[in-house]
């Protein structure tokens, strides 16, 4: 299978995760299974973390388990990139056999997380025009100095 992820740390694939409803869950699209594994975080979402395969499809780097990488992108906005599989192809799946349909459905792009719009870059700041300086007192009076004696 010419499939491998492209993305992959040490032979370990690294896929993208999304957010649930659950905070401390992520979902991860699996294009050999071609359904959604959903993942407890095991630490803060901001951090790569390492999972078990949950795979049926049995894919090569099934015993290596993959990377998860969070992202801040819902998954209910990029679950309808992809097709997943139905139920006679996921037991198809499950027994070992890749039919024409379910290959197509393998080769389609996994979905990416969004990017954010990046901030327009801050408008210079003003220099003061006031021509006459502060209206706060920066100087004040002093009491006067005792007269000395001889
Ligand atoms: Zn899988």
């Amino acid at each position: 299978m010419n499939t491998y992820p492209e993305r992959s740390i040490g032979g370990v694939p690294l896929l993208y995760g999304f957010t649930t409803l659950n905070p401390m869950e992520v979902a991860v699209y699996c294009r050999f299974c071609l359904v959604w594994h959903h993942h407890k975080l095991v630490g803060p979402p901001t951090v790569v973390s390492y999972f078990e395969a949950r795979c049926y499809a049995r894919p090569e780097w099934y015993d290596r388990g993959y990377w998860v990488e969070p992202t801040s992108t819902s998954w209910l906005s990029v679950r309808g990139q992809v097709r997943c599989a139905t139920v006679a192809q996921v037991r198809a799946l499950a027994a070992g056999r890749v039919s024409w349909t379910v290959r197509q459905k393998q080769l389609q792009p996994e979905p990416r997380p969004q990017v954010r719009p990046s901030r327009p870059p801050a408008a210079p700041r003003k220099t003061r025009t006031n021509p006459y300086g502060p209206q706060w007192p920066t100087a004040y009076p002093q009491p006067p100095e005792a007269p000395e004696e001889d």
